[in-house]
């Protein structure tokens, strides 16, 4: 039977162990556990600073994985000399591992929201494999449709035209963050429904959007981007989507001609209604958007510049001209008279905290 001494151990696998009075001749090179590992330790964070040097970001989490060999020789060490409960050699490289690359990254250990993961694969022959993935970088941010922005509508009809101008911007989007992020996995997430005709300025139209495999994971500061006639406004991270969309009221600038000249008495009934409700139906349910306020202003005796805010999700051209009945009341059924709507600019964008202040 072999004794203790007959061993040769390293001094970290030595001290691992806490065999109690004892003491080891002297610390051997060839440790029977290890077999050298812990001289790895430099050449194993070297590694990792390669594999984590394209990347920005601000915590990390590092896995391990190890030839299992090295967990039998410590457990048939363990064994024969009935050591139980110890720190394993696995958990005691991996805790030097992180400590050693904080301390040269200068970067934080997150365990619950790391910015990057970075795995590291230990072979028998220590061959040191290091994988690095980032975890999905959400942004929510705002972007306003400038006086020069133009998408082409020939041949398309009015919902067909919604869903072009919104893959349009969608497509804008997509080009000026995979530049930036260096990223071809990205979702865009907007809130309300695109209006092709209408500008957007105020405070913009809030999205969401999600960069899978970014090098860039860590984002400080609001940062702008003015491409095609759209400003782009990629305003903070956050930890993940929001459940369902927040509630967002708009400030639409509308004016609208009438077939017919207007009477004072016309308006009567949009300025003194209060909260106005629209119902619109569709195949599958109804569904309500409210009008909260109506300023008119009288340009000529056929044409009304309305400023409303109302739900963002009002459509508003469908409003002022819907015929079908799938809307109602529209505003030609509200002022009794034919109208179309000549443009409308969406002023602001709010959600409920920005009515509070
Ligand atoms: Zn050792």
């Amino acid at each position: 039977m072999k004794t203790r001494s007959e061993y040769n151990l390293c001094k970290w696998c030595s001290e691992r162990q806490h065999i109690k009075n004892y003491r080891l001749q002297k610390f051997a090179k060839n440790c029977q556990i290890c077999r050298g590992l812990w001289n790895q330790l430099d050449e194993i964070s070297n590694r990792i600073i390669q594999a984590t040097r394209n990347y920005q970001y601000d915590t990390f989490l590092i896995g391990l994985t190890l030839d299992p060999s090295f967990y039998e020789s410590e457990d048939k060490f363990r064994s024969r000399f009935k050591i139980r409960g110890k720190e394993n050699i696995k958990t005691s490289l991996l805790r030097e591992i992180r400590k050693n690359f904080g301390k040269t990254s200068k970067k934080k250990a997150d365990l619950d929201y790391p910015d990057i993961t970075i795995n590291v694969q230990i072979s028998r022959r220590f061959e040191t494999t290091v994988s690095v993935s980032s975890s999905t970088v959400i942004l929510r941010g705002r972007y306003n449709k400038l006086k020069g922005f133009q998408i082409k509508t020939k041949n398309s009809t009015a919902t067909n035209t919604m869903e072009v101008n919104q893959h349009h911007i969608e497509k804008i989007l997509k080009k000026v963050i995979s530049d930036k992020f260096n990223s071809d996995s990205i979702t865009f997430w907007p809130i309300g429904k695109e209006e092709p005709e209408s500008l957007v300025l105020g405070n913009g139209r809030p999205f969401y959007v999600t960069i899978k495999n970014s090098k860039i994971v860590s984002f400080k500061q609001t940062l702008s981007i003015q491409s095609n006639g759209i400003l782009f406004r990629l305003i903070e991270k956050i930890r993940s989507l929001p459940n369902s969309a927040p509630l967002y009221v708009k400030k639409v600038l509308i004016v609208v001609s009438f077939e017919e000249k207007l009477k004072p008495v016309d308006f009567r009934n949009l300025t003194d209604s209060g909260i106005l409700m629209i119902e619109l139906i569709n195949r599958k349910n109804k569904n309500w958007k409210f009008i909260y306020g109506i300023n008119l202003k009288l340009k000529t005796p056929r044409k009304l510049e309305l400023t409303i805010t109302c739900d963002n999700g009002l459509p508003i051209r469908k409003f002022i001209e819907g015929e079908d009945a799938d809307i109602s009341p529209t505003l030609g059924q509200i002022v009794g008279k034919k109208c179309s709507c000549v443009k409308s600019d969406i002023l602001d964008i709010l959600n409920e905290e920005n009515l509070l202040n």
